[in-house]
């Protein structure tokens, strides 16, 4: 309240040109995703938008929801442990970073998909971690589909050596795959990676008699992209708050 006594006139401008940037942004994101979707032969219910929120501050996430959007993305816990209780319980968060062993027991109660594990191992902890708590995480399988170093995630070969331990685990439900493909100046140098998640996907699901439904791949520079070979969750950040 303070806030807003002090240069009260000009912080209101400044909001109701934020938030109506941010509203025309998940709009245009919106039709983006149904063209998209039609383009390649999909029903537009198939995707669901994750607005990532990393380093946004609260404000313009109550923008969003106010232009209808109910689902984000945060990358960090402790970031996410500020922000999530100021905000309307309603909301629905994905973790979608990198999650820190010592992080789970925090991250647990706040998100409802981990989109990111990378390993064996930190699977195997969520699990510890999860039974402890009496949770039981919905996750993605991370994957490296392009090989980089500087990259976390399962290599394909990787993930059909585990793929057994980590369905072992009875607290996580896998719901399918994950991936963040090389930095890339065009949206369609993209594309091998993202058909190349799907392929996996689609040869795992035989190979392990399961069901892998979830697809996670796509940013702000080429979600569309990514819809057309098969997402099923776009990540977008930039696209609707601007610029980090
Ligand atoms: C930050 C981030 C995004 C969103 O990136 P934008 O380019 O801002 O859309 C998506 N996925 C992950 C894993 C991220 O860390």
């Amino acid at each position: 309240m303070e806030e807003f006594a002090a240069g009260a006139g000009r912080s209101i401008v400044k909001k109701a040109t934020m938030s109506e940037m941010i509203a025309e942004n998940l709009e245009r994101i919106r039709g983006e995703i149904t063209g998209a979707a039609k383009k390649a032969g999909r029903s537009p219910n198939e995707i669901e938008l994750v607005a990532v929120t990393k380093k946004q501050d609260v404000e313009k996430i109550r923008a969003a929801e106010e232009a209808g959007q109910t689902l984000f993305g945060e990358s960090r816990v402790q970031e996410a442990r500020a922000k999530i209780p100021e905000l309307p319980a309603r909301l629905r968060w994905h973790f979608i970073g990198t999650l820190q062993k010592n992080k789970i027991r925090h991250a647990l109660p706040l998100f409802e998909l981990f989109h990111s594990v990378d390993s064996l191992a930190l699977a195997e902890d969520l699990q510890r971690v999860a039974d402890e708590a009496g949770a039981s995480p919905r996750i993605l399988l991370q994957v490296n589909v392009a090989g980089e170093a500087s990259k976390h995630g399962f290599s394909a070969e990787m993930l059909r050596r585990d793929l057994e331990s980590v369905l072992s685990l009875g607290r996580l439900t896998i719901e399918g795959l994950m991936t963040i493909p090389p930095l890339a100046p065009e949206p369609e140098d993209s594309r091998s990676y993202f058909a190349a998640l799907r392929e996996l996907r689609d040869d795992l699901e035989k190979e392990f008699d399961l069901q892998l439904p979830q697809l996670s791949m796509g940013m702000s520079g080429d979600f569309a992209v990514a819809i057309e070979e098969g997402a099923t969750l776009v990540r977008v950040g930039t696209a609707i708050f601007g610029s980090r």
